[in-house]
């Protein structure tokens, strides 16, 4: 049995995974393996797949399965499985340092310096301490951001159609948590429905100087209706991880508009996670062999 691993995973996972069969990283050999482990690089199309006709098994090590063919996989017959529970304390550490980045303006100071600016009388910061959070989505996610959020004295509030209560945030409707929050957080997954969600009709019910945090998916967002919120002074600062592409393209407005704070979709990228996250790879394997 070929096992493919066609991303970026924990160091020690080729070792761990020898003794169910050959381990191999090139991708080349797609059309012999059966296992093929992915995170969010790979893209498993339907072209994807009829290269891979032995294929049984794709692992995604992570939560979001939008960059695979589940329908055309199923047809297949390929198995697609992925480590949801792994990833929601490292995803929830990134939006905390991104809103904590924002209100402090850590990088506009940290440029400044840089730049042998000192920028102490321009830089006002604000607190977390006593603002409300949005949640926008209320899952696993978003849950562990909610109880971070309590602890910095925030009132935490959530919006999901799908949840109808919450250990951490109180339930609303979509227009009221838009009307009452000082921060919001993106949480969805990239679905029909999801998709540019974040456009100029939902920034317009936003609050005068909101901050938003986006640890979801890029695509949830109008990034040209951001880029104007933003222009405009509407919103006060669009602190992201996630683009409509990996990396963002040349032309995106986001690369250009004020105040935005960008990591390269690093919210899964904790040591800890891409270790949890092979621990569940190494299980799931086994599950397969002895099946
Ligand atoms: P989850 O499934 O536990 O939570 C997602 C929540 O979104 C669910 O409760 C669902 O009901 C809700 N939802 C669906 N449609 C909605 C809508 N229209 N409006 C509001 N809420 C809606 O997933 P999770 O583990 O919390 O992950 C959330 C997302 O985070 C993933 O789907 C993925 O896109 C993203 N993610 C990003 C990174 C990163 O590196 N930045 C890493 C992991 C996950």
């Amino acid at each position: 049995m070929l096992i493919l691993i066609s991303d970026s995973f924990d160091p020690s996972l080729p070792g761990r995974l020898e003794p169910f069969g050959e381990v191999t990283h090139d991708k080349n050999r797609v059309g012999e393996a059966t296992v093929v482990l992915i995170r969010s690089k790979t893209k498993c199309d339907r072209a994807y797949l009829d290269a891979a006709p032995n294929l049984k098994l794709i692992i995604r090590g992570g939560v979001g399965l939008d960059n695979v063919d589940l329908e055309y996989a199923k047809a297949r017959g390929v198995t697609v499985t992925n480590t949801p529970q792994a990833s929601s304390v490292a995803v929830a550490e990134l939006a905390m340092a991104l809103m904590l980045a924002a209100c402090s303006h850590v990088v506009e100071g940290h440029n400044g310096l840089k730049r042998g600016e000192w920028l102490k009388k321009q830089l006002k910061r604000t607190e977390l301490f006593q603002k409300t959070l949005g949640l926008v989505g209320a899952g696993r996610i978003a849950t562990e951001v909610g109880r971070r959020a309590a602890a910095f004295g925030m009132t935490v509030i959530a919006y999901d159609p799908y949840v109808s209560s919450s250990d951490v945030a109180t339930m609303t409707s979509l227009d009221d948590l838009l009307a009452r929050s000082d921060y919001l957080s993106l949480h969805t997954p990239l679905t029909d429905e999801t998709r540019g969600m974040v456009n100029q009709e939902f920034l317009a019910k936003t609050k005068s100087g909101v901050i938003i945090v986006n640890t979801g998916r890029g695509k949830c967002v109008d990034e040209n209706a951001m880029a104007s919120a933003l222009e405009n002074g509407h919103v006060a600062c669009y602190a992201t991880d996630v683009y409509t592409s990996d990396p963002p393209p040349d032309d995106s407005p986001l690369l250009t508009a004020p105040r935005v704070i960008m990591t390269p979709h690093i919210g899964a990228s904790s040591k800890e996670n891409l270790l949890r996250i092979g621990d569940i790879v190494v299980e799931k394997i086994r599950a397969f062999i002895e099946a």
